[in-house]
């Protein structure tokens, strides 16, 4: 169980021998964490919202059909934020159509026609016998052996561990629809413009630190973090020259569209209103890139040779937008990936150089956080690449807020994440250049567990007493109390890690559990109100239990057919759910339509990152196709809520009578309001 953190100082120091000329001469690494600028409070407001909505006048959806029936006004062009979601509709029903599952999935499983279906190879499990099936009727496939399900997009998703957003961009590619050339009207200039102009930036950046006169400051700062000239170039490292108007007359010359550049962060308007100025000033420039390896933003640090380095910030960012926010972003995914999905892991460090340094002495599983803990929206990306996570931290870092964040993220996710420290006072840059790369390897793999390594911390300030042990408890307790599924696996065997450590009766610690998680539900609905729809409470574990019958079908009703959300939000709302994920899915339906959306699956998938959750929900909605005048079904299961309702009423008040039974006038009271 223990496997703690390789502490001792490593003894051998490893010359560093660059593999290429570097630049300029070198003295140390520098400490480079702790600068990144921070940033303003805006939000990353169009998460879901990637990709550039189109009108097109021959898709019709179902779903617009499902409107017009129920004699929505909202086609009318131009108008309201529906139409952007019956575009972004109609757009995806498009692709789904253009991309037939058989052809799709027959690029990369050899399928045979068996009937009605096509039968192959399993290419998610190691399948010997044909046990995949894909229905060109309802255009889905499953697998009858490891029971993966889904459409064309999930498919795609998996296939190759990308996002929703990116498999529809891919299938949209194979088809020849562009997603790239439509604009968006009001709604801002599309991704692909932006996408553009910032490459073109990163390419002036790039060039001017190879080959400027002017950048020889740059290129000697970077010589002496010890930089080689292939990392420089596989990252695309560039320099903005201290000149205000570099960019802006370089934009101009090639007609690059001056407000777009205003919009991405790249240069400001001048005081007077007149003209532009580079925003970026005498800063080395790393680009940050997705996972593709487009680049959507910029991070610059200031030259310490700059004259201005005492005054401004050491390092800025791109501004916020559609394309970039810094608390999305891991810098060096798109190096990472390869490697990562091969040694199946990846360490989180903190810095740009940190990066750069363990790619170039060749540990590439490595990315760094954009100087923001590494939150849920990091893990949903990492999800697609790996299963564990290693946070590297310094070694004086160990018993503060980074843990406690790392838990909660631990918690709240399916991710093996665990925290490797380094040796004390050297950050993982220094480390690397200073004593090469096998104590940094070596770090990583002696990582532990970061419930371990709390509970190791919990214990010893459980040391001080029967209150120090009550504190302790609360923390670890408060931390549980934060995933969506209280009776999972995985918190069973927190719980029992727990009582075991601090000796502690388990049924103690789940009554506090209960008595936290209520109290935090009673809150919930506030909060989820003002928040990012379920995206930020990601989905539950395995759901352990059933959901009750009732339950299930209404939400095999409402994934239908979409049009009954509203006439279900009237009458029920989350908390009368008893399912967790049911609940989850429902409250996501609510939160679309109270965002003008279409309550739809379609809709919730770029927002739940639960693969197992939206599986069973697509399970569910063709299972509530099936069904005949679903409105009419809707209606008996109302009806059955009321039911379950009024019997719960009864039997809480028969309890109260039983409780009662010293008290007349309360009992009498009770008896009055049952036979009511
Ligand atoms: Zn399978």
């Amino acid at each position: 169980m223990d496997g703690s953190p390789l502490l001792h100082s490593h003894p051998v120091r490893t010359a560093f021998i660059p593999a290429e000329p570097r630049f300029g001469e070198g003295a140390e690494c520098a400490r480079q964490k702790g600068g990144f600028s921070p940033s303003g409070s805006a939000t990353f407001a169009c998460g879901v919202a990637l990709v550039p909505a189109i009108r097109h006048r021959h898709a019709v959806s179902l779903e617009r059909a499902l409107r017009r029936k129920r004699g929505h006004n909202d086609l009318i062009p131009g108008g309201s934020r529906c139409t952007l979601a019956e575009d972004r509709a109609a757009l995806k029903q498009r692709i789904k159509e253009a991309n037939d599952i058989v052809d799709v999935v027959g690029k990369h499983v050899a399928l045979r026609q068996k009937g009605a279906t096509f039968k192959g190879l399993c290419p998610f499990h190691d399948d010997h016998n044909p046990s995949f099936d894909v229905d060109p009727r309802r255009q889905t496939y499953r697998c009858w052996s490891c029971g993966k399900y889904g459409d064309v997009f999930t498919f795609v998703q998996e296939i190759n561990r990308v996002g929703f957003v990116e498999a529809m961009e891919e299938l949209a590619r194979n088809a020849g629809i562009s997603l790239e050339n439509q604009t968006f009207a009001k709604h801002g200039p599309n991704r692909a413009r932006m996408l553009e102009v910032t490459r073109w930036a990163a390419e002036q950046f790039h060039q001017c630190l190879l080959d400027a006169t002017f950048a020889e400051p740059a290129r000697l700062y970077l010589g002496e973090r010890r930089l080689i000239g292939d990392i420089v170039r596989r990252f695309g490292l560039g320099f903005a020259p201290p000149q205000g108007d570099w960019l802006v007359r370089k934009a101009t010359e090639s007609g690059q569209p001056l407000d777009l550049m205003e919009q991405l962060g790249l240069i400001s308007k001048n005081n007077d209103g007149n003209g532009f100025y580079g925003r970026f000033r005498d800063r080395v420039m790393f680009p940050i890139r997705d996972i593709r390896g487009q680049t959507v933003g910029f991070g610059g640090r200031i030259l310490p040779s700059s004259l201005s380095s005492a005054k401004v910030a050491k390092y800025i960012n791109s501004a916020e937008n559609f394309l970039f926010s810094k608390s999305d972003q891991l810098y060096g995914l798109d190096q990472a990936r390869n490697e990562a999905l091969k040694a199946k892991e990846l360490a989180v460090v903190e810095g740009y150089t940190d990066v750069l340094m363990a790619h170039q002495m060749g540990v590439t599983n490595v990315v760094a956080t954009m100087g923001t803990a590494l939150n849920d929206r990091h893990v949903r990306k990492l999800k697609h690449v790996v299963s564990k996570v290693v946070l590297v931290f310094d070694a004086d870092e160990g018993g503060n807020k980074g843990v406690d964040r790392a838990l909660e993220v631990f918690v709240r996710n399916n991710l093996e994440l665990r925290v490797a420290k380094l040796p004390s006072g050297l950050d993982p840059c220094d480390l690397l250049v200073e004593q090469g790369v096998d104590p940094f390897r070596e770090a990583i793999d002696g990582a532990i567990d970061v419930f371990e390594h709390k509970l190791a911390q919990v214990f010893e300030q459980a040391q001080g007493g029967v209150e120090a042990q009550e504190r302790a408890v609360q923390q670890m307790l408060a931390v549980l109390a934060l995933t969506p599924e209280l009776r999972s696996v995985k918190m069973e065997l927190m719980v029992n890690r727990i009582a075991h450590r601090l000796y502690l009766k388990e049924e103690t610690l789940w009554n506090k559990l209960r008595q936290l998680q209520s109290s935090r539900q009673q809150s919930a609905p506030e909060a989820s109100r003002s928040g990012e729809l379920a995206a930020e409470q990601p989905g539950p574990q395995e759901p352990v239990g059933k959901a009750p019958p009732v339950e299930v079908e209404l939400l095999q009703l409402l994934l239908a057919e979409p049009a009954l959300v509203a006439r279900v939000s009237g009458e029920i709302t989350p908390n009368m759910i008893e399912h967790s994920s049911v609940r989850m899915i429902l409250e996501g339906l609510y939160r679309l339509l109270a965002e003008g959306l279409t309550p739809e699956l379609d809709e919730l998938r770029g927002r739940i990152d639960n693969e197992t959750l939206l599986a069973r929900a697509m399970v569910a909605k063709q299972r509530g196709l099936d069904l005949a005048d679903r409105p009419a079904c809707l209606e008996r299961v109302l009806e059955r809520f009321r039911e379950r309702a009024r019997t719960r009423q009864t039997k809480e008040l028969q309890n109260q009578l039983q409780s009662a039974k010293n008290d007349h006038a309360a009992a009498r009271e009770l008896l009055r309001q049952l036979r009511h």
